[in-house]
């Protein structure tokens, strides 16, 4: 009883009605799947209490700093208000997982309940429904469901400007402003019969289930993170793993109506690189070896193996497509000024207006793609072969790749640099097998792909009268390869 008498201590500072006071607390209040955040916010009004005070309660006499719930404390704390309720604990494996942090595609996604239900950002989301009832369901702070379990009703969001109070406190001081606006009556006991949520819905217990298995799950279809080639630009990463996760991670049926739309993503496609040992390199490469392979490998491929490669095929047919569309274009033309970064729309191509989009373009994917063949400007490939020196270096480290010694040797790069017209040279040359050539060529294929899709859809928008305000065209891919059991498997996830 010592925390009771002390909760009447903290009250009869404040206020003497409340001297003879155990503390208030009624048990239609709890609900298993409330938020904690929320629970202690309810609490906190219910008595009239400072968080100040709400926190000294808990810290002294459960030892619970409610500023740092960890996941045992916030066990514990529903444990104690179903014990206030009079009712059973039943505890959820939303709250008690604890598998590890999960990483969809390279997108890290921490799916632990103190962290998801922390309050870090200026939103609270609920269930317009629920708060009705004085509830804010657990559920409503995992982002990738769309609609609260127990009414089928898409989530709202209630913006805070939380810039005045301490950080710690947040969590839940901003729940307390919440219930302050959308509960003006609140702590008056509710006379009217709301839609009361049911407390065993079979979906949550899907949800609960799946929630429980999903880092299994992750391994086994995603499997390791190797790395990412090409990240989306039109998504934010988050999104992009909410999309994969509810779209390829196995969801029970029962829980597809509530999740986020996953029409925005056209596909996701997964391309196996290699079912062999023959890429067990790429266990030990690093994240620069990996940024810098298909940089040296496709110009590798230019020089000695272009007719073999479908991608320098891709390339070099999309290059002249974009050539011929220039020599049949009577309109105007857009032109970028790159220094300042200007617009300017002209129909004289003999003007001197910048760079033409279409050069632009094949500029862009020759530096990603090809030795500085096409390059004029002397800045831009003193920048690419010093660039170019170095991915080399890094790929010779690796020992997949063998240098070529007549082109690394002493001070020959300072010379190389010194010319203003200078060929472009080898640093190395990869050691790779011809079937490892081939299966490096159907990633580089997918990644050529992807980029040639990205100018295509920058270009049409342009074509279709869209004043262009970026370059280079935004990536609509994220390409990762992921070690899946024994397979080397290369990930496309796209948006439209
Ligand atoms: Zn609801
Ligand atoms: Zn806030």
């Amino acid at each position: 009883m010592d925390n009771f008498h002390r909760l009447i201590e903290i009250n009869s500072h404040k206020e003497q009605q409340y001297k003879y006071q155990l503390f208030n607390w009624r048990s239609e209040l709890y609900d298993a799947n409330d938020n904690t955040y929320f629970l202690l916010a309810k609490f906190a009004l219910l008595n009239k209490l400072k968080i100040e005070q709400v926190n000294e309660f808990f810290n002294q006499y459960f030892s619970i700093d409610i500023f740092n719930l960890n996941l045992s404390e916030h066990r514990s704390l529903k444990y104690l208000f179903s014990i206030f309720s009079n009712q059973a604990y039943i505890q959820n494996n939303l709250i008690t997982k604890n598998s590890g942090d999960l990483n969809i595609l390279g997108i890290p996604l921490i799916q632990d309940y103190y962290v998801n239900t922390r309050h870090q950002e200026k939103i609270i989301r609920y269930c317009p429904e629920c708060i009705k009832s004085y509830k804010l369901p657990e559920h409503a702070s995992l982002k990738y469901l769309d609609r609260c379990l127990f009414h089928n009703v898409k989530f709202e969001i209630f913006s805070c400007n939380h810039r005045v109070i301490r950080l710690k406190e947040r969590s839940v001081k901003c729940h307390i402003n919440f219930i302050r606006i959308f509960c003006p009556d609140f702590p008056t006991p509710q006379t009217k019969k709301h839609n009361v949520p049911s407390q065993f819905s079979t979906v949550l217990n899907d949800l609960d289930k799946w929630n429980f298995s999903l880092k299994e799950i992750c391994d086994k279809k995603l499997g390791k993170h190797l790395h990412t080639f090409k990240n989306m630009d039109c998504a934010i990463p988050e999104q992009c793993a909410h999309f994969v996760l509810v779209k390829e991670l196995s969801l029970p049926e029962s829980l597809r109506e509530f999740t986020i739309p996953t029409n925005a993503i056209r596909k996701i496609n997964s391309l196996s690189i290699s079912n062999n040992s023959g890429f067990s390199f790429f266990e030990k490469f690093t994240y620069f070896q990996f940024s810098a392979l298909p940089v040296v490998y496709s110009s590798f491929c230019y020089l000695h193996r272009k007719n073999e490669a479908s991608f320098i095929q891709s390339l070099l047919s999309f290059f002249d497509e974009l050539k011929l569309e220039l020599i049949n274009k009577n309109e105007k033309f857009w032109y970028l000024h790159e220094n300042d970064g200007i617009w300017t729309s002209s129909d004289s191509k003999s003007l001197y207006c910048g760079a033409l989009i279409h050069d632009l373009l094949i500029d862009w994917l020759t530096e990603l793609w090809l030795p500085p063949l096409y390059t004029s400007t002397r800045s831009r490939r003193f920048q690419y072969f010093n660039n170019f020196h170095l991915m080399n270096e890094d790929l010779i480290k690796s020992t997949m790749f063998t240098p070529v010694k007549s082109n690394i040797s002493e001070n020959k790069i300072d010379t190389l640099f010194s010319f203003n017209r200078v060929n472009f040279q080898e640093f190395s040359i990869p050691k790779f097998s011809s079937e490892q050539m081939l299966a490096l060529d159907s990633m580089c294929d997918e990644l050529v792909k992807s980029y040639i899709h990205d100018a295509r859809v920058w270009l049409n928008r342009i074509e279709c009268g869209e004043k262009p305000d970026h370059f280079p065209p935004k990536s609509r891919a994220l390409l990762s390869l992921q070690k899946v059991q024994d397979q080397y498997r290369l990930f496309n996830v796209q948006i439209d």
